[in-house]
């Protein structure tokens, strides 16, 4: 029987490390990281993933700042509100919600945020630097940053394995699909226009399924063995969250699986968190 990867239990410790980062810089350099999610418009979902965003920073001690724009906001006034916070010295992390109104080009607000405070690691220099496997530091997409802490957590082996990531955004999938390859991952992306996933997700050590659709995936999906992580979040045809892979089935051929909830989802939230503590502390190390 499969290993259930607990990313409850590891976002938590991973947030009590965070916690404990903010104390030190506020003890060691009167420092208190600052974050500011900029939401457009009034989506729903948007609002609860910012909500649940806003109260996880504030119970770590970071500076949370949630900036509401109406829908009707310009694609110029939103670039100025950004270069307000680039130069915002107590503002470590900007991260701009999506999805943004049809008349805002998603491209070029991504480009507008300073790479050093890029705490989504959408920025193409950011982007750039991961798939160069620069040495530096930079920050890094958060949902796929996590799952590499999942996967070490349980010190489970990337080098020298055969990797599959299915979907090929840029927010999970390709950087994802560079991170395991930066790991040593003989690493396939695959996507809605691959001609048989099987012939992929059956030959791999790894799985990292992004694709948003209910239950793609069961047990004959993978090989015995597989380690399957589930990006998915998706409502099923009674309002449930579901995964794209069907849990039950599939478990009896992983050796290690993540669920849909409780898996990917409060990494993502965690690493975030972590991510604008290391912008901090980054921004420091370079006297800024
Ligand atoms: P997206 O729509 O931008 O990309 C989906 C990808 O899946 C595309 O590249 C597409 O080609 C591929 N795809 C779709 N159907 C496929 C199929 N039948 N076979 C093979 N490939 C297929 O989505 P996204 O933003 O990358 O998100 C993907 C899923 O991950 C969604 O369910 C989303 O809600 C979830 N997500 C979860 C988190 C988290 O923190 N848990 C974070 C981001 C996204």
């Amino acid at each position: 029987m499969a290993k259930i990867i607990d990313g409850k239990k590891i976002a938590k410790e991973l947030n009590e490390k965070t916690s404990d980062e903010v104390k030190k810089l506020l003890v060691k350099d009167n420092i208190v990281p600052g974050l500011v999610v900029i939401i457009v418009g009034d989506d729903e979902a948007s609002y609860r993933y910012v909500r649940n965003k806003h109260r996880t920073a504030q119970k770590l001690g970071i500076n949370s700042i949630v900036d509401s724009q109406p829908a009707t906001i310009s694609e110029n006034e939103l670039i100025d509100l950004i270069n307000k916070y680039n130069n915002d010295d107590q503002i470590n992390g900007i991260l701009v919600q999506d999805p943004l109104p049809s008349g805002i080009d998603e491209k070029k607000i991504t480009k507008a945020i300073d790479p050093k405070k890029d705490v989504d690691g959408f920025h193409p220099l950011n982007v750039g630097k991961l798939f160069l496997d620069d040495s530096t530091n930079y920050p890094v997409a958060c949902t796929p940053k996590g799952i590499i802490t999942m996967l070490d957590y349980y010190n489970i082996d990337i080098k020298g394995k055969n990797a599959v990531v299915i979907g090929r955004s840029a927010i999970v999938g390709k950087p994802m699909g560079a991170l395991l390859l930066n790991r040593g991952a003989s690493t396939t992306i695959i996507h809605r226009y691959t001609k048989d996933i099987y012939e992929y997700t059956r030959n791999a050590d790894i799985v990292v399924s992004a694709t948003g659709q209910v239950h793609l995936l069961g047990q004959d999906a993978f090989k015995k063995g597989a380690v399957i992580i589930d990006v998915g979040q998706n409502r099923d045809e009674n309002g449930h969250l579901v995964g794209d892979v069907d849990f039950e089935d599939a478990s009896n051929q992983a050796s290690y699986i993540t669920p849909v909830p409780g898996g990917v989802g409060p990494m993502t939230i965690a690493t975030l968190m972590q991510q604008t503590v290391e912008l901090t502390k980054w921004s420091k190390e370079n006297g800024e």
